[in-house]
């Protein structure tokens, strides 16, 4: 199996874009990535609007190459309805989406109708995600019931995703923020993956839209997830926000030591350099002030 971290929050754009080979099937999760429309009360730096385009255009590409697309959710840096990655991208594809009906918040189930509509005439075939499980030779796919995108459901549901190639295995997350919640972590401690794709705890919110009840749960959680022999944790996306990230779970770094597991970012696990360029954005503007007027067919991707 080949994992191919395509976009990350440690790379400088907000995505979770992920692609997985093996040698039955080639799935693409989640190929979209988006902005923060205003961090530290500034638009995306100039720097942050060519990452995104340069890694748009990786997007789309392996998302060409891919078989399978899993949608886990419809906030714009998880799909995108032609604003920064042509819909051709699903021409002939087997889409999996999360059920766009049920358990599902008032602004996804807008964007979910709008997205449907205009894939579903290009795409091979849409079916819905939840509880699906899908054979290829050796490959399984399993994609769990939903979960709440947080702490509770104010932001909807999510689904994560499991690939096993008959020797290894990965599961995928999508926005856990975490994973404070028991029923998040269910799919994963189930599943004992070999490594796990996950979106961290929202601490640049501490305090604020994300509590340290909600950081400790989290911490215990993925404690748990190590139990279970999980070995790598690629962590990123909400946490990488945080430009004191690692502070926030030193015990958790502790404890994988000692066991053996390894704790990374996604940047860390395609060895290239952790980029936070949205948590550093008033940094950014210090050095070079240069604020890029954001192209037209972007706007709406950059609405949160
Ligand atoms: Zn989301
Ligand atoms: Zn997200």
């Amino acid at each position: 199996m080949e994992i191919k971290l395509l976009a990350f929050d440690s790379f400088g754009v907000r995505s979770m874009s992920t692609f997985i080979q093996t040698d039955d099937v080639l799935l693409h999760i989640d190929p979209s990535a988006s902005l923060a429309p205003s961090r530290y009360g500034l638009p995306p730096h100039r720097k942050e609007v060519e990452r995104l385009l340069e890694c748009g255009k990786v997007i789309e590409d392996f998302a060409r190459e891919s078989e399978v697309i899993v949608i886990t959710h419809y906030h714009y840096d998880h799909h995108d309805p032609g604003y920064l990655i042509p819909l051709d991208i699903y021409k002939g594809k087997v889409v999996y989406v999360k059920n766009p009906e049920e358990k599902i918040n008032r602004s996804q189930m807008i964007r979910a109708r709008y997205f449907l509509n205009l894939i579903k005439p290009i795409a091979k075939e849409v079916k819905i995600a939840e509880g699906s499980e899908l054979r290829v030779g050796k490959t399984a796919i399993k994609i769990s019931d939903p979960v709440p995108h947080g702490v509770n459901d104010r932001l909807g549901y999510v689904v994560e995703v499991s690939v096993s190639d008959g020797s290894t295995k990965v599961v995928y997350t999508s926005d856990v923020e975490g994973p404070p919640l028991e029923e998040q972590v269910r799919f994963i401690l189930v599943e004992k993956p070999d490594t796990l794709i996950i979106d961290g705890p929202m601490t640049y919110m501490l305090g604020f839209r994300y509590s340290r009840k909600a950081l400790q749960a989290s911490i215990e959680n993925l404690k748990k997830v190590i139990e279970v022999g999980v070995k790598k944790i690629v962590i990123d996306h909400h946490f990488l926000r945080d430009v004191s990230y690692r502070d926030r779970i030193v015990e958790l770094y502790q404890y994988a030591k000692e066991r053996n597991s390894e704790i990374i970012t996604a940047a860390e696990f395609m060895n290239r350099p952790i980029e936070m360029l949205e948590a550093l954005r008033n940094k950014l503007y210090q050095e070079k002030p240069e604020e890029m007027k954001i192209p037209e067919n972007l706007r709406s991707l950059l609405e949160e």
